[in-house]
Formats: C-alpha cells, sequence, structure tokens
C-alpha cells in the first residue's frame, strides 16, 4: 500500500538513547531541557530570532490570534486545513473569507480590501503547500488598514523567501510538526515572531499564565510540550537537509514524467525557495479527478483529496462563497511524497494515472 505521506522516522536507537536521559533525570515534561534544546537547534537551523515550541499547530494558531488581541472579523482563507478556520471560530471570532489566487492558491491580496469594515482587527492566511503568500501585499493592505497579520505556515519547514526562512513574516507565523509534516515531533507546533514582546506574552499564553509558581501574569492554556515529543524532534531535525533534498528530487521527477499529464500545477511565488511539502495536482473536471483516484485505489495507492472541501462550505461559518477555492477544491489531488517513496514507486503512479487519461 502506498499513501499519500509516511512518517519519517529516525533511528529506533538514537530515540532511545534520548529516552534513558529522560528516565535518568526523571523530567517527563514542564520545559525541560530537550525541549530547550530543541528550541534552540530549530532556531538556529531556520535563522530566526525567536521561537516558541508548543503542542500543535492548531494550538499556535489559537495562541497567536489571543496574542494579538484579535477580536470580530478576522479575514482568511477558504483553501487550507479546517484548523485555520476552526481556530478563529474556537477564540470567539468571525471568518471572513476572501477567494483565492487560481494560480498561486494562497489568499488573493487583491480582493483582501473590500472585505474589510470597521470590525476587521487582522488576517489569517495560510502559505498554501509551502508556497509563499503575497507577503509584501499582505504587509502594505495591514499596515494601511492598521491590522495584524498571521500566517499558517504549518507546510513551510524550510521554506525560503527572499533568502530568509518564511517564519520570519506577519506578526507572528505558526508551524506543525505533526508526524505528517514534513520535520515532525509525533505532536507538535511552533509560534515565530520578530517581536520579543510578543514572545513573552505568548510564553505566558502557553503554560497557564503562570509569572511564578503562585502568581499569574493573563489567562493562559496548556500549549506545552513534552520531553519524548522534543526527543522526537531532535532525532529528526540532523536528517532535514537530506528530507528536503530527496522532496526536491521525487518532485522533479514527477514533473518529468507526468509531463504528459492534462493537469495545472501551483504557481510558485517569485522569490521563493518551496520545500516540496506536497505534490498536488489539478484535474480539468472533479470527473478527472475521481476517475484517477479510482484508477490508483484499485492498485492499493491512495493520494488525498487536499485541501477538500473548500472552508467557505463549513456548517458553522456564513461568509461570501468564494467560487475558486471551491472550484480547485473540487479538482485538486495530493500525489504520493515521502522520503523513502522510491522513483519506481513514483514511475508506477505516474503509469497509472497517464493510462487512465488515455482510456
Ligand atoms: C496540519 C495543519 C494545521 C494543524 O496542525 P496540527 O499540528 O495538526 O494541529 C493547521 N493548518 C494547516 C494548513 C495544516 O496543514
Amino acid at each position: 500500500m502506498i499513501n499519500v505521506t509516511k512518517p519519517f522516522l529516525p533511528p529506533l536507537e538514537k530515540y532511545q538513547e534520548y529516552v534513558s536521559g529522560i528516565w535518568k533525570r526523571n523530567w517527563v515534561t514542564n520545559h525541560g531541557p530537550l525541549v530547550s534544546e530543541l528550541e534552540l537547534q530549530l532556531k538556529s537551523y531556520l535563522e530566526v530570532p525567536h521561537l516558541l515550541y508548543l503542542s500543535n499547530g492548531t494550538l499556535a494558531i489559537q495562541v497567536a490570534i489571543k496574542a494579538l488581541e484579535l477580536h470580530d472579523e478576522i479575514i482568511t482563507t477558504p483553501f487550507s486545513y479546517v484548523a485555520t478556520t476552526s481556530s478563529i471560530v474556537w477564540e470567539g471570532c468571525t471568518p471572513v473569507f476572501v477567494d483565492i489566487d487560481p494560480q498561486t492558491l494562497n489568499i488573493d491580496p487583491s480582493k483582501i480590501e473590500s472585505a474589510i469594515t470597521s470590525k476587521t482587527t487582522g488576517i489569517l492566511a495560510t502559505h498554501v503547500f509551502g508556497n509563499p503568500c503575497d507577503v509584501e501585499a499582505i504587509g502594505a493592505i495591514a499596515k494601511k488598514h492598521g491590522l495584524k497579520v498571521i500566517y499558517d505556515a504549518a507546510h513551510c519547514f524550510g521554506t525560503t523567501y527572499q533568502g530568509r526562512s518564511i517564519f520570519h513574516y506577519g506578526d507572528i507565523s505558526t508551524s506543525s510538526f505533526h508526524a505528517t509534516k514534513i520535520f515532525h515531533t509525533g505532536e507538535g507546533g511552533a509560534v515565530f515572531t520578530t517581536d520579543p514582546k510578543m514572545l513573552k506574552v505568548m510564553s505566558y499564553l502557553r503554560n497557564f499564565g503562570h509569572e511564578t509558581p503562585t502568581e499569574f501574569a493573563m489567562v493562559g492554556i496548556n500549549a506545552k510540550c513534552s520531553e519524548l515529543h522534543a526527543a522526537m524532534g531532535l532525532c529528526v531535525l540532523p536528517y532535514m537537509d537530506e528530507i528536503l533534498k530527496r522532496r526536491k528530487e521525487l518532485a522533479l521527477h514527477y514533473d518529468k514524467i507526468l509531463e504528459g499529464l492534462a493537469v495545472h500545477r501551483q504557481k510558485i511565488q517569485p522569490g521563493a525557495v518551496p520545500n516540496h511539502s506536497y505534490y498536488p495536482i489539478i484535474f480539468r473536471s472533479t470527473q478527472a479527478l475521481e476517475a484517477s483516484i479510482a484508477a490508483l485505489n484499485k492498485f492499493n495507492i491512495y493520494p488525498r483529496r487536499y485541501f477538500f472541501p473548500s472552508l467557505d462550505t463549513l456548517n458553522y461559518v456564513h461568509s461570501a462563497p468564494c467560487p475558486i477555492s471551491r472550484d480547485i477544491a473540487s479538482k485538486i489531488l495530493c500525489l504520493p511524497l515521502y522520503h523513502d517513496l522510491s522513483i519506481e514507486e513514483a514511475d508506477y503512479i505516474a503509469r497509472l494515472l497517464l493510462r487512465e487519461q488515455n482510456n
């Protein structure tokens, strides 16, 4: 069986070494030495000034919304994972969807201003499949209207824009280190900011608002990660260069062998170096998409309809419909892409897709 993704697992012995240390110290969670070490190593690997390691990418978005004190309306994209929208609603805010650019699949900045009202407090946009949003255009609009910007950068580990990590952008960027993501700690996530004051606020939010064991600075939540999770991250991080390189090879190979397939692809933002976290293809019709899925499923290959459905169709949101996002969501497929997918397996998948098209 070939699934859309497969978590990268480091050598077991290496993980066991870290676990032995945890047993020795008898320090399992609450900002232990492995969490601190992982935060340091991530800062150095990504060349970012600040980050906080959190328990998952969804809490990272919720902590960011809380830290920036967003309320009322948040402008957001309908083409993302459900956590982007559900976090807005969970925080008591209202998502206002702005349709996407059909080429980049990111929120269309030219449509943002007409969605701003007196109740708008922020913009929450996703860098879809690791492809950076038009951060200059979004930044300029936010500045003009006094709005805060959060980027859901869950797909972006290793993506750079203008030569530096995309996590630099926005008032806060968030990421996910879930097992299916390109860098992972089993479950996990992070918030990034260049503002030390924001960092301080988010560190309170992550840990119940504790100032000291008996004093509380503000309302908080538990968004801490355990030493066991940090150990996984410390084992995976040394492989990241190799993982990014391998994914690029596989993606370029797919490009070559699927040249004759009648699909279109996401346009990468100029100035960006993507991380090939996914391999999305957009079919001409839902019918062509479904026929291709069936053809692959017959041979135990399970690609994934990602993102589907378009989030403006969720039963708990009320917003203007987004026809472009709905259209793309109805035709897009992510092909299997993971570290130990072989060239032969990619060739096999491509042959099945081309055969189905020529049927
Ligand atoms: C995975 C993902 C999340 C949620 O991250 P978790 O760590 O699973 O909570 C949020 N947004 C996007 C775009 C994602 O892909």
